[in-house]
């Protein structure tokens, strides 16, 4: 192990990523979340994984884990299906691959695009890291000094090392010290998210929608009914058992999550206390958004499971530019969040993940010095990470009516 001290707060997708890099790198690293355990909250259902995230997992699994990852994960057409509102296929419009092909190595993957469950991808990220986890720890603030970083928790503790990382999502309170003039705003966008087992969903949507990444069909206001599919070409369960025995995994069905949304204004009940409305409340607005559409979109979103229904409001950062490299850093969300018109917010953190790793491993090896290592990273980060905030939405503006970026 060598001498430097990672700290990490938040262990989302990101700030798993890296500390697996980092443990590859014999890095010396405590990862500090929020939630109380991994399984405490849900955080939505299907993920669009692209070259990056596939690269990442690559990357930073050992094989066992791999091969669950790779078991579990349905490899799709590079298409998003789009149809209209009496859910008839009007085009399929090709994926534009936008990923940094250049900072993986090659290699003869199944697929650059894939579908998959989000909590089998955490418990993947987090198999063999529960040591290096600590949960029910909320990060408040953070000192800097000559002899590094101390990280002062909610509970009144603190820890030091030489490095903090916040991967601590949207709304980072490392950024808040971090990068105190950067914004992320309300991109305008409410959204319902449920899900329908597979079969369901089967009888009723073109087939392009359980092979494709994405379905969309949207109307004149542009509000929209979105359509993912998983399905586990072996269920997780079953994946883990046979390829990494011991790695405990919750088991999942196929489904196909829903996505209604719109602008705010045609949302006008859901303001305020999200959260307190029942699944079953949250799926009749989803479903009452379609009533105006040939019958087949509202009864398929009355179909859905009304216990796995939430609500999201969807916000953006402004890009921005940080301050000269301190000992502080960021990833993911806390820097760069973005609407999930495009499916991309995952892959970016997890790519910022496998990089910021590769670079602090650099540094612990005496080949960088931590400021050169930072200011790198920082640097391609903000670029790639932001041009991707801005393709969202654009995208997400004529899409979904979502709000131009500030200027
Ligand atoms: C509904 C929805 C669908 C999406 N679909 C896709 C998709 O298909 N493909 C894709 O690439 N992206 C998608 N995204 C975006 C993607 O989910 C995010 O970009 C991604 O999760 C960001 O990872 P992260 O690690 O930066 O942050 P997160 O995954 O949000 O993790 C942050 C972690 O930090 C913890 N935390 C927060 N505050 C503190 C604190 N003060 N102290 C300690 N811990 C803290 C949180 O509990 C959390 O565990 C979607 C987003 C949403 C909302």
């Amino acid at each position: 192990m060598s001498d430097l001290k990672v700290l990490v707060a938040g262990a989302g997708l990101g700030g798993l990523t890296l500390a697996r890099s980092l443990r590859d790198h014999n890095v010396d690293v405590a990862v500090f979340e929020r939630d109380a355990s991994p399984w405490d909250r849900p955080q939505g259902y299907r993920l669009h994984l692209d070259t990056d995230a596939l690269c990442a997992a690559r990357e930073v699994l050992p094989a066992d884990l791999h091969a669950v990852f790779e078991a579990t994960a349905q490899y799709t057409e590079p298409f998003t299906t789009i149809l209209g509102t009496d859910l008839s296929v009007v085009k399929r419009l090709p994926a534009q691959d936008e990923h940094g092909g250049a900072v993986w190595p090659a290699h003869d993957g199944p697929g650059s695009h894939a579908n998959v469950d989000r909590a089998t991808l955490r418990q993947i990220l987090f198999a063999g890291l529960e040591d290096t986890v600590r949960f029910g720890k909320t990060l408040d603030h953070y000192e800097s000094d000559s002899d590094g970083v101390t990280a002062h928790f909610t509970d009144g503790s603190r820890a030091h090392g030489d490095v903090l990382v916040g991967a601590d999502g949207v709304r980072s309170a490392v950024r808040r010290l971090r990068a105190p003039h950067s914004e992320t705003v309300d991109a305008g966008i409410t959204a319902f998210y449920g899900r329908l087992p597979r079969a369901t969903a089967e009888t009723v949507v073109p087939a392009e929608t359980m092979t494709d990444i994405f379905t969309i069909a949207s109307d004149e206001r542009k509000v929209f009914l979105g359509l993912g599919c998983v399905r586990f070409p072996t269920s997780p369960a079953e994946a883990a058992a046979r390829l990494a025995p011991g790695v405990p995994m919750r088991d999942q069905d196929d489904y196909v999550v829903c996505i209604v949304g719109g602008r705010h204004e045609f949302f006008p009940d859901t303001d305020g206390a999200p959260r307190a409305r029942s699944g079953e409340e949250l799926r009749h607005l989803a479903a009452e958004a379609l009533r105006d559409w040939p019958t087949g979109a509202a009864g398929l979103v009355r179909g859905a499971d009304p216990a796995s229904f939430f609500l999201v409001r969807m916000y953006t950062s402004v890009p921005t530019s940080l301050d000269a490299p301190t000992n502080v850093t960021l990833l993911g969300d806390a820097v760069h969040a973005m609407t999930p018109t495009l499916g991309r917010g995952a892959n970016v953190a997890m790519r910022d993940g496998a990089l910021l790793g590769r670079a602090l491993g650099k540094v612990a090896d005496g080949q960088l010095a931590l400021p050169e290592a930072l200011a790198a990273y920082e640097r391609d980060m903000l670029a790639y990470g932001f041009s991707v905030v801005r393709a969202a939405a654009r995208v997400g503006h004529r899409r979904m009516g979502q709000n131009p970026l500030p200027e």
